[in-house]
């Protein structure tokens, strides 16, 4: 017997982290703070938590404990909120359950990898929008193609993984507006910006959008694997009926419960990681003015900094041969998440020796 895999399958590009041992880890816009060893009290706090759970039973299967944790630190009603595996459950769940074989949607370039990935498995077509070339999103541009093009959904992230922009609250909300198709705005990163510009409160009033948030980034909770939907009161039915029961595992429950609690910690974490991100984005620039080789320095809103630059997989080695990882993204980009402050240092040190 031989087994042959579909070609669909075959078609699937897998998600490539980066791969290979290092001591400084740039590459995959992680938090650099670790909870556990700065927060020692939190640690014992959660295996507390963690010592409470009847591990032979399987785990409330909507999350109540973390759903009411994260819609106090946001003040989102939990009956707008679906708990997932990560944001990257959600985004399988959304594209795979909601639409069917054969739609279309529409998800832009350069953006986060795993919308077309999902749309492959799925059968469904992906169509990807290009940017303008300062990677600005043309909302214009994008309904006109959407509303002439019978699509069925529109994605991305907001601000944008890996550009490091944002589109206004303003441009997302006109989007919404005038696309009768589903809109799913993923905002990973909005915690960086300012949650005065995200849409998460506009779910009630348009039920065609579906907002997309994760406790792996600001939070540092990456390991703990869990995100959320909001949406609407219809849409979150659909959501909470197509999910598999039990997503999201009991000890993650526990442990990001805990943490979610920490209101005043994980306000200043996410405020430490902006300072970082500034001096990074600053020490960037200043490297970019004194070499040809960096063309240019994104003016970011996330906890990285998109660099420009045709020799991107080139200086990416040479990084991970002095033991940092950053990202190449796309064609003629790097990625670098902002780290510790000794960790930047040592980012920008071997930038230096590299260039020059
Ligand atoms: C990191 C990231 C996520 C988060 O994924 P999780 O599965 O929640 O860890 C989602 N979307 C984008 C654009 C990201 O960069």
């Amino acid at each position: 017997m031989s087994y042959d895999v579909t070609r669909k399958i075959l078609a699937v590009e897998s998600y490539k982290p980066v791969s290979g041992e290092c001591d400084i880890h740039l590459d995959a816009n992680e938090s650099f703070i670790d909870i556990f060893r700065e927060a020692p009290y939190l640690a014992d706090k959660i295996a507390d938590e963690i010592k409470n759970i009847s591990i032979n039973r399987y785990p409330d299967p909507y999350a109540s404990g973390v759903t009411a944790a994260f819609s106090e630190y946001y003040g989102i009603p939990e009956k707008y909120l679906t708990a997932g595996n990560g944001s990257d459950e959600l985004i399988s769940l959304i594209i795979g359950a909601l639409l069917q074989k054969g739609e279309t949607i529409v998800t832009l370039s350069p953006d986060f990898s795993m919308y077309a990935f999902y749309g492959s498995i799925s059968e469904v077509k992906v169509h990807q929008m290009k940017k303008e070339d300062n990677l600005s999103v043309s909302i214009p541009k994008l309904i006109e193609y959407c509303n002439n093009n019978s699509v069925s959904a529109v994605i991305f992230s907001n601000p944008c993984n890996p550009t490091s922009l944002g589109v206004s609250r303003s441009d997302i909300i006109k989007l919404v507006r005038n696309l009768f198709c589903l809109v799913v705005i993923d905002e990973a990163y909005m915690d960086f910006w300012g949650l005065e510009n995200s849409v998460a409160d506009a779910v009630e009033e348009y039920d065609n959008l579906i907002v997309l948030k994760t406790c792996s980034k600001s939070m540092g909770l990456a390991s703990a694997r869990t995100g959320f939907a909001v949406a609407g009161e219809k849409l979150t039915k659909v959501l909470r009926t197509v999910k598999s029961p039990y997503n999201t595992d009991g000890l993650s429950q526990a442990a990001v419960k805990a943490v979610l609690s920490e209101k005043n910690l994980l306000k200043a974490n996410t405020e430490r990681i902006i300072e970082s991100r500034k001096s990074l984005n600053k020490a960037l620039i200043g490297l970019a003015e004194k070499y040809d080789r960096l063309d240019k320095v994104y003016e970011s809103v996330t906890n990285f900094v998109l660099v420009k630059t045709s020799h991107a997989a080139e200086i990416q080695k040479q990084l991970m041969e002095r033991s940092i990882s950053v990202r190449c993204a796309g064609n003629g980009y790097l990625r670098i998440t902002a780290g510790s402050e000794e960790e930047n240092k040592a980012l920008i040190d071997a930038l230096e020796d590299i260039l020059k």
